[in-house]
């Protein structure tokens, strides 16, 4: 495939796609990005690189972290993880409460608000400093020492997430919280908070395209097995009641993030990041879908 020419339609392509939606205004701290920001960054195995638009200008990656969070709890866990959380597509909003109490405590999978939470209890059961074992953790990763928590992000959030507090006061009632709910909140804000750019999304998450060891510097982040298995939660469960839309219309594994970063992994060939601000209706990166979209079906690279 020519991705230097395929970068370049897509660059067209990005200025004449109408940039619909919202930008996500509950954390008060996202909407003070630029709306009309956009990058795209691809890495393939091979270190080719190719980006276009604001692609090294950071942003709040929001629950793009999600994956990062259960790759180091899967980890640290095996499959013990799965008696706390499910693996199921939920077809609820990221942040809903509704199955919770259906289902006892026992959130859908960790990449919603419920399941991540529960991720966060977990390594803060398991790390002895979580923020700072995390970050260093993420650091590793890419060999990426610039890569931090944004605290006016952690501390924005904190200040309205009425509903992450509603979700991890239900499931310590039902018993599957065993940390202080404040530690817990705090833990998890501050991870919500990272910032990357799509240039160090795409590299950093190229470990998921190749078996859990990132081909950049030969660290082995995970086994090959928990690898797969991160790459088929990402496909079912990482656009929340959008999982099957960006299935459909994209192709490949991916997470989104509320800040309107998109990341989605083609294991055995490549990573690609996307941000543009403007959230759907369902909360992922309106302009970030239609362009993966469109990047997937030119360059005919979906899984399928
Ligand atoms: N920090 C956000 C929240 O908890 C993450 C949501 C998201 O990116 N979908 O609401």
């Amino acid at each position: 495939m020519n991705y230097k020419d395929l970068f370049a339609e897509i660059a067209v392509q990005a200025a004449q796609i109408e940039n619909l939606g919202e930008v996500a205004a509950y954390i008060p701290e996202l909407q003070r990005v630029d709306p009309l920001k956009f990058g795209i960054h691809l890495t393939t195995l091979e270190n080719e690189n190719f980006g276009v638009g604001d692609y090294q200008e950071k942003f709040s990656i929001q629950s793009i972290a999600k994956v990062l969070s259960l790759t180091l709890a899967f980890d640290l866990e095996d499959d013990k993880l799965w008696r706390r959380v499910d693996v199921e597509p939920s077809g609820t909003p990221f942040n809903s409460l509704v199955q919770l109490e259906y289902e006892k405590g026992i959130p859908r999978n960790p990449l919603i608000n419920a399941g991540a939470l529960v991720i966060c209890d977990i390594l803060v059961s398991r790390l002895k400093n979580p923020k700072r074992e995390f970050i260093e953790f993420v650091r590793k990763i890419a060999g990426n020492q610039a890569i931090n928590y944004c605290q006016r992000t952690a501390d924005s959030e904190k200040s309205t997430g009425y509903k992450n507090a509603a979700l991890i006061n239900l499931m310590k009632s039902y018993g599957n919280i065993h940390n202080d709910i404040d530690v817990v909140l705090d833990f998890y804000f501050h991870l919500c908070s990272i910032e990357m750019s799509c240039q160090e999304l795409s590299q950093h998450f190229l470990f998921l395209a190749a078996g859990g060891i990132n081909p950049l510097n030969n660290e082995k982040v995970i086994s090959a097995s928990k690898s797969k298995r991160i790459n088929a939660i990402m496909q079912l469960c990482g656009f929340y009641d959008e999982a099957g839309e960006f299935s459909f219309r994209v192709g490949l594994p991916g997470k989104s993030g509320v800040g309107g970063g998109i990341v989605a992994i083609h294991p055995g060939q490549y990573s690609v990041a996307v941000w543009s601000p403007k959230l759907n209706q369902k909360g992922n990166s309106y302009k970030g879908m239609k362009i993966l979209e469109f990047f997937t079906t030119r360059s005919e690279s979906s899984i399928f």
